[in-house]
């Protein structure tokens, strides 16, 4: 594995903790340059240095994914500075779980602007490029939510969903340009992202539900999303669902 990806840059996207900084990592240590980035500059900085004093090299550029104009810079910069893009982790993403009955409609706006509309912005600012290179890699973080529904996940089923939809659409809008598209669907991993909960009683709910199992480690997807972006030019893996082995649904 060593080096499979020298030479390469990938952005990955919430970079700052959980999936996203074990992703980053993961594909420095085969030689890709990564792009950091997130809205906590001193995590990002700790991490730039960690992955440096490896050997790696990485740059953390902070950017709130749901302002388009600061994506735009991401990847302008992320080009000025290392040369070229290969491989987007569209990672950064919330889980405000609860019921729709009810709810704090302002979660729906912050799940629909970070999960879907920021994904969709590092998609728009990035694809000119990779089209331009006839080459590029597109990963987007879904979750075992874009495949199943369940009650108290309504929402974030909806901007899951709806991550797989325009996964599959893009994948045959630019596969003649030779981009690979793939969608990461994890069960429960164990990261900060129930932290953001504001409904108590799902975040209780989804507590108890983590503390019933073994969940996955944030580096049992990084491993999956390193084997996806490994895989020789000709090879485009589609989809990858990762459930904990004691997850229900
Ligand atoms: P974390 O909460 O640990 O990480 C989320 C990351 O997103 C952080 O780095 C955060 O950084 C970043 N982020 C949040 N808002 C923004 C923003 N506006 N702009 C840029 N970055 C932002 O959670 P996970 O690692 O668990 O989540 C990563 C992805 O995995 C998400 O898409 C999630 O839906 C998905 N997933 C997670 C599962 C789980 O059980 N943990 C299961 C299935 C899918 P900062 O706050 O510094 O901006």
């Amino acid at each position: 594995m060593a080096g499979k990806l020298e030479g390469k840059v990938a952005i990955i996207t919430g970079a700052s903790s959980g999936i996203g900084e074990a992703t980053a990592i993961a594909l420095a240590s085969v030689g890709a340059k990564v792009v950091l980035a997130a809205r906590r500059a001193e995590r990002l900085n700790t991490l730039a240095e960690r992955i440096e004093a490896s050997g790696g090299k990485a740059l953390p550029i902070v950017t709130d994914v749901t302002d388009e104009t600061q994506v735009n810079d991401l990847v302008r910069d992320a080009i000025a500075q290392l040369g070229r893009v290969d491989i987007v982790v569209n990672n950064a993403g919330i889980a405000l779980l609860g019921t729709i009955d009810g709810a704090n409609t302002s979660d729906w706006r912050r799940s629909f602007d970070l999960n879907v509309l920021g994904l969709l912005y590092v998609i728009h600012a990035a694809l000119p490029h990779l089209k331009n290179q006839k080459s590029g890699h597109i990963v987007n973080i879904s979750s075992v939510a874009g495949r199943t529904a369940r009650a108290g996940v309504g929402v974030y089923n909806a901007t899951k969903w709806g991550v797989n939809a325009l996964s599959e659409a893009l994948r045959q809008e630019v596969y003649k340009d030779n981009i690979r598209v793939t969608i990461i669907e994890p069960g429960l991993v164990d990261t900060e992202i129930n932290n953001h909960i504001t409904d108590i009683v799902a975040k209780q709910r989804i507590e108890e539900r983590r503390q019933s199992i073994t969940p996955l480690q944030s580096e049992d997807i990084a491993a999956a999303i390193l084997y996806a972006v490994t895989q020789p030019a000709h090879v485009n893996v589609n989809e990858i669902l990762i459930r904990p082995t004691g997850q229900d649904n």
